[in-house]
């Protein structure tokens, strides 16, 4: 078992879920899906601390109530970049070169907490890791309505969350970003960026990230499959 840290990225705006509320606290069965996604980590012995980034520090100290008691959960300040977000949640992690260090996006609550151990195992034993499911569709590259290309789907993934690698190396990769005016959409293109291997986890469709309206009754159906409703 991987004890590992876990930052969640939940500043997000949300705005292509037309709702003035953001997304990570819309209610999933009746709770915020920032706490839906909170559950996975709390109900896990091996994550030993989890750090939210946030815009809005009142509604999660609301919402979180007596679960910030338990003392093993910090909140920090989110950025304009989900990349900031990230990066401050990473530098309220202190010491431990060597602790893994998983990020997961809020908007993600149906992932499965095996595929979380996966993710924690992996990153520890090769540095860093992806959970990423293959492409279904065919993807092409659009350019102004026209194809530019079809990409071969054979070797096409779709990254998801968590992500993970060792404290070390999200911190050099942050600062390389930084340096070289990198900014990216998920956690281990920045390590990609300074061509250091990151290994795929093969994960699950449906570890869906909430974006638009709908997502929301999808993930409640997923949810009581997993019997979380
Ligand atoms: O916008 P996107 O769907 O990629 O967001 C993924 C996750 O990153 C969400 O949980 C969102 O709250 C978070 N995020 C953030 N800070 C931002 C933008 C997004 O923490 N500036």
């Amino acid at each position: 078992m991987t004890a590992f840290t876990v930052c969640i990225p939940a500043a997000g705006s949300g705005t292509r879920m037309n709702s003035s509320t953001p997304k990570q606290y819309l209610p999933l069965l009746g709770r915020a899906v920032l706490l839906q996604t909170l559950d996975v980590f709390l109900g896990m012995k091996s994550c030993t601390r989890i750090v939210i980034a946030t815009d809005d520090e009142t509604t999660v100290h609301n919402l979180l109530g007596d679960m910030l008691s338990s003392g093993k959960i910090t909140i920090v300040r989110g950025g304009a970049r989900r990349q900031d977000s990230v990066e401050h949640a990473l530098a309220a992690i202190h010491g431990d070169d060597d602790t893994v260090v998983l990020v997961h996006d809020a908007a993600r609550p149906c992932v499965a907490v095996d595929d979380v151990r996966s993710v924690a195992e992996t990153a520890a034993l090769h540095g860093a890791a992806v959970l990423a499911v293959q492409a279904r569709d065919t993807l092409k590259e659009v350019h102004g309505g026209t194809v530019e290309r079809t990409l071969d789907r054979d070797v096409i993934w779709q990254a998801q969350t968590p992500q993970g690698a060792r404290a070390s190396l999200f911190r050099r990769a942050f600062v390389h970003a930084k340096e070289q005016g990198i900014t990216a959409t998920d956690d281990v293109s920045l390590i990609e960026a300074m061509g250091f291997p990151v290994h795929v986890v093969n994960g699950q469709h449906n570890n869906i990230k909430i974006t638009n309206p709908e997502d929301i009754a999808i993930a409640e159906t997923i949810l009581r499959l997993q019997g979380r409703g």
